[in-house]
């Protein structure tokens, strides 16, 4: 009997488990995990359209980071997460990638602790960081994407980029974290969320830590 369940839990973890497959720009999504609507410190937007599953990999940073930061910054603005991938992954609107759950939108914390449930206000203004942009809380979000995630890349716009890194540097944090500051790429259009790009995990053999050539590679 104790056999038996042993196979079935064994049975069980091994059909359940996530698999991401292709490219993030052409790709699919096998046994995604579904993000719930709210957890510990965050809440998923959009929902009407589905595209909130993902790798088991994604789905726990996501949850481990919001948790980590509501308990650092209890009643503060919670982490606001936009589009995953769809159930079966593949091509969604209006994304080039997002394909293979591997890629993720999330909009930056607000000095206004002002949660939108929509999309958020650009966080530029006439080229300059909005006085809404946490600087602190952003800085922090992103070193602790990286403690809970295999973090490829954080795409961002180039005036949120270099405030992070002027940051950093006035913090003492520049040389002491250089993979999560090697991470940022400046795309245009994430001047209002950034967007996260996981590596595939070992396990996934038919996955490519890589775009193909066919343009919207974010
Ligand atoms: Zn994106």
């Amino acid at each position: 009997m104790k056999a038996l369940s042993l196979l079935i839990v064994l049975w069980s973890s091994f059909s359940f488990a996530s698999e991401p497959v292709g490219y993030y720009n052409q790709g699919a999504l096998i046994d995604g995990e579904c993000l719930q609507e709210s957890g510990e410190g965050y809440v998923q937007l959009l929902r009407d359209v589905g595209h909130i599953y993902g790798t088991s990999e994604m789905i726990n940073m996501l949850k481990e980071t919001a948790a980590d930061m509501q308990r650092r910054y209890p009643g503060r603005d919670r982490l606001e997460i936009e589009d995953i991938a769809a159930k079966n992954g593949g091509d969604i609107d209006p994304h080039g990638s997002h394909e293979n759950g591997l890629d993720v939108d999330i909009q930056y914390f607000k000095a206004n602790n002002v949660e939108e449930r929509s999309y958020a206000p650009s966080m530029v203004e006439n080229g300059r960081a909005s006085e809404n942009f946490d600087v602190e809380r952003n800085w922090e979000l992103m070193k602790s994407l990286h403690r809970h995630g295999s973090v490829q890349m954080i795409f961002m716009d180039t005036v949120l980029k270099n405030k992070l890194i002027d940051y950093a540097r006035s913090k003492g944090e520049y040389n002491s974290h250089l993979r999560v500051i090697n991470s940022f790429h400046y795309v245009p259009n994430h001047d209002d969320h950034l967007h996260v790009r996981l590596n595939c995990p070992a396990s996934a053999r038919r996955c490519h830590s890589t775009t193909i050539r066919k343009g919207g590679a974010e």
